[in-house]
């Protein structure tokens, strides 16, 4: 793990190195991310072209987004500070062989140091929930995309709704995810998410809900935001 001064819970980042074997399962702990997956990547690609882009994916994990924007034909590298699920993204890359991937261990601020406007797509999905300070990691995303490239963020919400929903449901009720997965307190409003990004110099461009009925067991992209969100945003030309 990298040092604790960087703008990281480390015991965030545990919570994703112990359940790192169990990234690629589709049934298991990370499935809710694996179901995700086409939507948020059809939605990223009809606003942004990705094939022959360079793409960093912050908080990548063990890389389903990652990988899955590299088949797309992106030259795509994923970073994370959590070390197992690098290995297992790594590996996974290495045995499906897709090419233009690399995975780093760095903070998205120390990059954002020595590779300012290297990016024509940024995308943060999932991740900001997990962090101390999701602003600084916001201004970092927007120092790394060239001028008018895209970044794309998707978190929780934080309303009564979110809490029934993503906490007391996905987590008490149908074990969708595992329990202290994520921390109330750290869920941020759409209109929070979008003052991070103009104060980052960004222009956030579009807003589009995700939602999931657990009868059908299935999720879909619409307008209702009260839960899962993704946000895009332009860095202005
Ligand atoms: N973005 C991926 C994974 C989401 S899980 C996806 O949507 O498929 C959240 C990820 O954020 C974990 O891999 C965790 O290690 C990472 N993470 C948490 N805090 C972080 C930080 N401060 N810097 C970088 N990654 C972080």
């Amino acid at each position: 793990m990298a040092e604790t001064t960087v703008n990281a819970d480390p015991q965030e980042l545990a919570k994703f190195g112990d359940l790192a074997h169990r990234w690629w399962d589709p049934e298991g702990e990370f499935r809710p991310l694996h179901q995700i997956n086409p939507l948020r990547l059809d939605w990223i690609a009809s606003q942004a072209e990705l094939a022959g882009r360079e793409v960093l994916d912050v908080g990548c994990g063990g890389g389903i987004l990652a990988e899955s924007m590299a088949r797309r034909g992106a030259k795509v590298l994923g970073i994370d500070l959590s070390t197992k699920p690098l290995r297992v993204a790594r590996l996974h890359a290495m045995e499906a062989s897709v090419a233009s991937l690399d995975y780093r261990e760095v903070a998205v601020e120390q990059l954002a140091a020595e590779r300012p406007a290297s990016f024509d797509v940024v995308t943060c999905m999932e991740m900001l929930e997990h962090v101390p300070e999701p602003a600084s990691v916001v201004r970092a995303c927007a120092t790394l995309v060239k001028p008018g490239g895209w970044v794309f963020f998707s978190t929780l919400n934080r309303n009564p709704k979110s809490f029934l929903f993503a906490i007391v449901g996905a987590e008490h009720v149908l074990g969708l995810l595992p329990k202290g997965t994520h921390e109330y307190a750290r869920f941020i409003r759409p209109s929070e998410l979008a003052r991070f990004a103009r104060d980052a110099g960004l222009e956030a461009d579009a807003l589009k809900g995700m939602s999931y009925n657990p009868l059908t067991r299935r999720y879909w992209l619409g307008e209702d935001t009260d839960v899962n969100y993704l946000m895009a945003c332009r860095r202005p030309a």
